[in-house]
Order: C-alpha cells, then structure tokens, then sequence
C-alpha cells in the first residue's frame, strides 16, 4: 500500500515547526509494514492543498492528512478534500452535540466557526477526538484511503493509535530498522569495508549516515512477521560486525557513555577525568547516564597551565618545556588525576579547539590523551577536523571510544 503523508501549514514551509507528525506517522505505518513513498509539505492555501491531493490521488492509495482541521479560516483541509473528491459536507450530530457539552462545561459560547468543526464529508467515518474539538475523518473513496488527522501531536497521535491502526488493513508484514553506531573511522573507509554489502543488500537495505563524531549505518528490513525481520537484522549486523569489528560501539539508542557504564560496572571500576580542550564536554556525557554515580568520582577542567599545576600537580617546567598541548602533560595529567583521586582510571585531555591559537608545530584540532591504569599510562595523540563545537565533541567522544577499547582489552595505544 503506497502511502502519502501531507502536512498541511504555513508554519512549516517558514521553518517555524518541524514536522514530527509525519516522522511520527511514518515511524508507525513502518511498524505495520505499510509503505510510506512519500513526505510532502503544503502552505494554508486551498488551491495548492487541492493540487497536492490530486497528485497524491494519482499516486498513493493512501494519503493521510495532518492540520487545517481547527475552526479559523485558514483551516481549510476538510473543505478542499470535499471539495476535490465532490463530496458535500454534512453535519455529525453527535459531534455537534459533544461541541455544545464541551462549550458548556467550559462556560464559552459556540460560534459559527465551531460548529463547522461537526461537519465531515458524506460518506466519511468521524474519529473521535479526546484532546480537542478538531475531530479527525476517516474516507474510502475510489479505493482510496484518505484520513485527516488534526495538527497538533497531542491530538495527532492518539488518534492515530487508537483509531486510524484498527481500521488500516491488516497483514502488511513489519519493517523493522536497526542503527549500528560506528566510531574510530571515517564515513568514507567504513563504506570501504562493506562496500560489497552496501551494493548487494536489499533486504535488509543498509544506509550510511555520517554525524560528528560517529557514523550510523541504518539496516531496514521488510518481513511478514516481526521474528522474520529480527533474524534478516541479526544476519546483516552479523555480516557488518564481521567486516567492522570493535569500531562498531553501540546499537539503536544506546550511546557511548552507555556502553562505557555498562563496562566500568560490569569490571567494577571507577574513573576521573581532567579536561582542559573539552572544557567538562567529557565529564558531562559521562554523568549524562543514570546512576553514573557508582562509577564516576570527579572531573577537574584544569583549562589554564596554573590548573594544571595548582590542582593536579602538573610540574611547570613540564609545561614550559612541552608546552600544554603535549604527550609529556596529558600522561601528567593523567598520573596525577589517578593517585589524587584514588580511582582506577583516570583520564586527561589537552588541545588546541581553536579557531584561534593554533601553530604550525601545534596546529588546531591537535589533542592529546592519556589513560592511567594500573597497568601503565597510555597516550594517544588525534587530529580533529571541524569547528571548535566539533573539535570538542570529537575529542571527547574519541576519548570515551579509548577507555572503552581499553576496557574491551583491544587497545592499540602505546604505553608512555
Ligand atoms: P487546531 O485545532 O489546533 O487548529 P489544526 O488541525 O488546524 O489544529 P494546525 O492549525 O495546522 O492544526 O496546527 C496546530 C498546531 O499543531 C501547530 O501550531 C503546531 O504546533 C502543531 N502542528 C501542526 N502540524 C504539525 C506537524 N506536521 N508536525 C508537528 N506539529 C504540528
């Protein structure tokens, strides 16, 4: 069943709001198997309302609505889709009936407009709406499907759930997706290494999508049943995790910070951080986990050399000499944080997030890192691209990739 989801607003074309409708409409029908072809976006205009069905008529055999059902003049969805489908309005006594309590109860006068809120087209099923006077319509015309649900989501969605899923026919099959979540290598070397997987694959479908510091790759698999598309999932992550290994961190919603607690608790571990480049960035996405507390015992942005000395005991003449972007003061750091803190790992960050205050020697987006352990000190040194936000985000989540690499015991850094 082909699908089209027209979100009907001014507000949207001038990026005032964004439209979660159709992602949330779209994340659903997938759910149901139901094919979503297209995401399409139209202005309170009446005569470009009516093009946009038309050409949804012409291709999809369901089209679902979203906004223009309120009472004011520029709502106008029902009455184009009237209007295109030559239906006639007629007036839903019972809803107007319900309007009449509602205004009661609220001690306000029903006007002209409110009462063109009981009308639908003939022949359409009325849905009820339990968080607003706007009901919603449900019309099977030409063997089309055509479903007008009001804007706002809080109405939108429980509709949608209750009502609009029990009439929709059944035995769609599922579509199910997955998000491996990939760190440590570029968007272009990882599509090297499944380069046969992305040209042959097509159920499920795998799509790459590159963020700051991370690449998704998004599996999506079509199925009758939900375990079909579970196991068609397991199959191709099985193959993607083959080719890409420990570079893949995370599924879904988990993050990197998820996994991290997961590891410090399940060895049973704690750990200290000192940042000067990432200002804290580190600390924070650390302690943005629940029940972080078990496991994480400070965080210091020692952000000036002074910091560093006064606070961590950095020697000054090891600052003087290296500079404070350098191996020697990260691995002080580090050491440092380690005995103060008496924690099992400590980690330490240092580097030029710019846009000023690079050299040639030092250039920005050079960071330095390093993890004590109880096994050594291990250094690593990057070079982010990006602006200075960027920059930040990389070093940090670079830094949370080595603890938990290190974790995992498959750590590649040289002891310093
Ligand atoms: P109302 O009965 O409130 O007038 P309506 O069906 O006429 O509802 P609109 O007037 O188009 O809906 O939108 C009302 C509000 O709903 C918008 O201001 C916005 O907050 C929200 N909304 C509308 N369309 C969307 C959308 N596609 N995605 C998310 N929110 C939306």
């Amino acid at each position: 069943m082909k699908t089209e989801i027209i979100a009907v607003g001014t507000e949207l074309l001038l990026g005032q709001i964004t439209n979660t409708n159709a992602r949330y409409l779209s994340e659903k029908l997938a759910e149901r198997g139901i094919d979503v072809y297209w995401h399409t976006v139209v202005g309170d205009n009446p005569q470009r309302v009516a093009e946009t069905f038309s050409i949804a008529l012409n291709r999809a055999d369901l089209i679902i609505f979203s906004g223009g059902l309120g009472p004011t003049m520029d709502d106008l969805t029902k009455e184009t889709v009237a209007d295109v489908l030559g239906l006639t309005l007629e007036k839903d006594e019972a809803w107007e009936k319900e309007l009449e309590e509602i205004f009661a109860r609220l001690e306000r006068k029903m006007t002209d407009n409110n009462y063109k809120q009981a009308l639908i087209p003939s022949g359409a099923r009325l849905l009820i709406n339990n968080h607003g006077t706007a009901p919603g319509i449900w019309l099977e015309h030409g063997g089309k499907i055509v479903v007008l649900l009001p804007g706002p989501p809080r109405e939108l969605m429980p509709m949608f759930t209750d009502q609009v899923l029990q009439l929709l026919p059944k035995k769609n099959g599922v579509i199910l997706s997955r998000v491996l979540k990939i760190t440590g290598i570029g968007e272009s070397a990882m599509e090297e290494r499944i380069a046969d997987l992305l040209a042959n694959q097509t159920n499920p479908t795998i799509a790459p999508l590159a963020k700051h510091a991370e690449v998704h790759l998004r599996l999506t698999a079509k199925a009758v049943t939900r375990g079909e598309a579970l196991n068609l999932l397991d199959t191709t992550e099985l193959s993607v995790l083959k080719r890409l290994g420990e570079v893949v961190f995370a599924r879904d919603e988990e993050t990197m910070a998820d996994k991290l607690a997961s590891l410090l608790v399940k060895r049973n571990m704690t750990i200290a951080v000192a940042e000067s480049c990432t200002g804290g960035l580190l600390a924070h996405l650390l302690t943005n986990v629940s029940g972080s507390s078990t496991y994480f015992l400070q965080g210091q942005v020692v952000y000036s050399n002074r910091s560093k000395t006064e606070l961590l005991g950095v020697p000054s003449e090891l600052i003087e000499k290296h500079g404070a972007v350098s191996e020697e003061v990260a691995r002080s750091m580090a050491e440092n944080l380690r005995i103060r803190s008496h924690s099992d790992l400590a980690v330490a960050i240092t580097g030029v997030a710019g846009p000023t205050g690079g050299t040639a020697e030092k250039p920005v987006g050079l960071v330095f890192m390093a993890i004590a352990t109880a096994e050594g000190i291990f250094c690593s040194k990057f070079n982010f691209i990006g602006n200075r936000e960027t920059i930040k985000e990389r070093a940090a989540m670079a830094a949370l990739n080595m603890l938990r690499l290190y974790l995992l015991k498959v750590n590649s850094f040289k002891l310093c």
